[in-house]
């Protein structure tokens, strides 16, 4: 087997998620052989550095040992079981421990598949329990400029990525959309928190106009990772707890990508000492092992489904592969390698690293951003420094990068003109600059004439 052949034949059957398959005329599908730490092989003899976390989910390297050996062992035991009248141990551990970890007040779990199922499940669920509530009239959402909340219908209506949504917009519910508290856009010399707790006067009218029609404010906290990596002050997570409180209105924190770590912290709400209602967690939750997300919400929300049968007043919502138990194993393990190895701590001094190491990019001619929150740094390409224009999108400047990363061993993907770092915490030094030299080489080439 080798690369060309298994790229043919993918070719011939498949269909890549978030592609123009036509692209592929021209640049070819890699095939992965095998994996190990952050490092990928095909089947020609090339190694890529994972600097994305294969889509932002991998987070202690590819073939884990501790993870193998965990998967290896509940696979002799159980690998799944109908989650409805059964239970088993590595998801009730899993809960516990997620219960644990997450702020104060979320104290139940809800389990679904992938990341988008879990916005979902926190919609209808905040929705229905203002149903059960008797307040009919709160059927709507709130959500942030540039957000991204996943591909399915009720998560898309509530993102506000254009390229993702604007076609199917005639199949998705209205929601009421705020200017976002994204600090790119804020004045010189201006620091982030002044910025962002400005933004909120947005927020604060559109609450104050709609409350009674408003079942929740959902949010990414402090990276709008999809929407180009863009970044916010703690404050205005503040902020916004305090105004939903006095509002009445739930707060969904999807901390799909956010969480487990990449932030700095082990949730990004603990940055500003805040408890939503729901919390939606997957990506990282497996390790990048299995798909599985969870969403953890208030004993308050879950007694107002709690009801004699004939009331129905159940959340009925299932998935088939609910609360699999190979994933929970992988998520309880994945939660074990936080703890005994100290991983929030040990990454303060990649975080530091990666900082010094990409401020070279500060005085590029055609970068006017360089940003970076914990694991996630991110620089932002552009035509013109001062005036932020940026490059006409149909030049694909970001897939010039990309490409010429693959060439020389890393995997970049760049979110339009967006360079970004969202590496696995098993990365050394070493290979921080490694992969910050061939970003740089890169950026040189896409961004001459
Ligand atoms: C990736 C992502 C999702 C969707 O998760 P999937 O598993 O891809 O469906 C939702 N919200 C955020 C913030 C994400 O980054």
């Amino acid at each position: 087997m080798n690369n060309q052949d298994l790229f043919l034949r993918d070719l011939s059957v498949l269909w890549h998620p978030c592609t123009q398959m036509k692209d592929h005329e021209t640049y070819p599908i890699i095939p992965i052989k095998q994996g190990q730490g952050v490092w990928l092989d095909d089947y020609d003899g090339n190694r890529y550095l994972d600097a994305i976390s294969s889509w932002w989910v991998n987070l202690f390297g590819h073939a884990n040992p501790k993870i193998n050996a965990a998967l290896k062992d509940q696979l002799d035991s159980l690998e799944h079981v109908i989650f409805a009248g059964f239970t088993h141990a590595p998801a009730v551990e899993l809960a516990e421990t997620l219960v644990s970890v997450t702020p104060e007040g979320l104290g139940r779990v809800f389990y679904a598949d992938n990341g988008s199922s879990a916005v979902e499940v926190a919609l209808k669920m905040s929705f229905h329990y203002w149903l059960n509530e008797g307040r009919q009239r709160k059927t709507k959402f709130i959500t942030l400029e540039n957000s991204y909340h996943g591909e399915t219908l009720g998560a898309l209506a509530v993102g506000n990525v254009p390229l993702y949504k604007e076609t199917y917009a005639p199949l998705l519910m209205d929601v009421i959309t705020v200017s976002s508290p994204d600090c790119y856009y804020r004045e010189a010399g201006e620091s982030w928190a002044d910025y962002s707790s400005r933004q909120f006067v947005h927020m604060e009218n559109a609450l104050k106009e709609h409350a009674d029609s408003v079942c929740a404010v959902i949010v990414e906290p402090l990276v709008q990772c999809a929407g180009n990596m863009r970044m916010y002050d703690p404050v205005y997570l503040k902020l916004l707890r305090a105004a939903c409180d006095k509002y009445q209105v739930h707060l969904i924190a999807d901390e799909i990508a956010v969480g487990f770590g990449r932030t700095g912290t082990l949730f990004a709400c603990e940055q500003a000492d805040i408890s939503p209602d729901f919390m939606c967690l997957s990506k990282g939750l497996t390790g990048g092992y299995l798909p599985l997300s969870a969403v953890l919400t208030t004993e308050t929300i879950y007694r107002a489904f709690y009801d004699d049968y004939r009331k129905l007043t159940a959340f009925l919502h299932s998935h088939s592969y609910t609360g699999n138990a190979l994933a929970c194993r992988a998520g309880l393990t994945t939660l074990e390698i936080f703890r005994q190895h100290n991983v929030i701590e040990q990454n303060k001094k990649l975080t530091t690293f990666i900082a010094q190491s990409i401020e070279r990019f500060t005085g590029h001619p055609h970068v006017s951003d360089v940003r970076q929150t914990g694991m996630i740094a991110a620089i932002e390409l552009v035509k013109n420094k001062q005036t932020k224009e940026p490059y006409p999108w149909q030049e694909r400047r970001g897939l010039k990068v990309y490409q010429y990363a693959l060439s020389k061993g890393v995997l970049l993907r760049p979110l339009g003109n967006v360079v970004y770092f969202m590496p696995p915490y098993v990365i050394n030094e070493e290979q921080i600059e490694f992969m910050v030299e061939v970003a740089w080489q890169g950026v040189q080439i896409a961004t001459k004439n």
